[in-house]
């Protein structure tokens, strides 16, 4: 029995080992991603659910990894966030996916839309990269509703964070707010009233069984119609079939995505998403 606890002892500390390694050899490879560029976009279609238009994308990030493939921003978000390389990611997502917005509107739709993800540690920084952002727009000359930036909850929440004046500076300037995962975190209400938001994201869970589950149907409804007395729009996420969109869309959502339309794809692949003469 002594033996077999110094095995398992020396099998976790082997593991523990292994474990910071690998964490290790992450953020090396981060940093060199950062330098060398190994960063890209992959887009997915929303849809207005009233007319069926592609109206709007979603910018995912994605890592092409030298040796170790396309990479997923599960993989790697989160030892982003810890070691703060995110900051200096967001603003490369941010100008990335601002100037193909800016081609998109002269080649494909003149007012498309593209909303660009954000996470809590980049409301941490005192400097304001910022306002950045706002002076690549002026530079593409790409008018500041064209983006939106979704925060998750936790954004919110944060009491160190400089997020209200952060969104608060964003919003002033033309740029939306969409609010992401709605219904996962500790959604308070109070949040909806001390930001401006303009779109609500209805976390896939309640999407993903709207045909058998009527709380999921209740909630989804209730939320659509709580977003609208407050003047915000409802996006779904996550739909996969025609009846989840159908209820969706009876129920009043402005707007859907999800692997019905199309999964998240690189940028050419995208533009084929579009009927041609549109
Ligand atoms: P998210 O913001 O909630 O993005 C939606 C995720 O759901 C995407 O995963 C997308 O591929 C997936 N998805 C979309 N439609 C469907 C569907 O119909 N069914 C299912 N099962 N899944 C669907 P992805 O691209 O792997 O991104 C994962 C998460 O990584 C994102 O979740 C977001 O939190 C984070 N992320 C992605 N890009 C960025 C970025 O540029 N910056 C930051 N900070 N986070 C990012
Ligand atoms: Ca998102
Ligand atoms: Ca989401
Ligand atoms: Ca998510």
């Amino acid at each position: 029995a002594k033996a077999q606890g110094r095995n398992n002892y020396q099998q976790f500390t082997q593991s523990m080992q292994l474990k910071a390694l690998l964490h290790a050899r992450l953020v090396r490879d981060l940093r060199r991603a950062i330098s060398e560029q190994q960063f890209c976009l992959y887009y997915q279609p929303i849809v207005e659910l009233s007319t069926g238009k592609l109206v709007k994308a979603e910018a995912l990030i994605r890592w092409q990894h030298p040796t170790r493939g396309m990479i997923n921003p599960d993989q790697f978000i989160s030892a982003a966030e810890e070691t703060g390389l995110i900051s200096e990611i967001g603003d490369w997502v941010f100008r990335q996916a601002a100037w193909q917005t800016a081609e998109w509107r002269k080649t494909l739709s003149p007012n498309f839309h593209v909303s660009i993800n954000s996470s809590p540690v980049q409301y941490l920084d005192k400097t304001s990269r910022m306002s950045l952002w706002l002076d690549y727009l002026r530079t593409l000359e790409l008018p500041q509703e064209a983006v939106s930036i979704e925060v998750t909850e936790g954004v919110l929440m944060d009491k160190i964070s400089t997020a209200p004046e952060k969104l608060r500076a964003l919003h002033d300037a033309g740029i939306s707010i969409s609010l992401d995962d709605f219904g996962t975190g500790y959604s308070s209400l109070a949040y909806l009233k001390k930001y401006a938001i303009d779109f609500i994201k209805i976390d896939r869970s309640f999407v993903q069984n709207l045909t058998t589950d009527s709380d999921d149907l209740a909630l989804c409804e209730a939320i659509i119609v709580m977003a609208h007395k407050l003047r915000m729009k409802v996006i779904a996420e996550g739909i996969e079939t025609a009846e989840q969109e159908l209820i969706l869309h009876d129920a009043g959502c402005d707007y859907g995505q999800g692997y019905l339309y199309s999964e998240p794809v690189a940028a050419e692949a995208f533009e084929k998403l579009f009927p041609p003469n549109h």
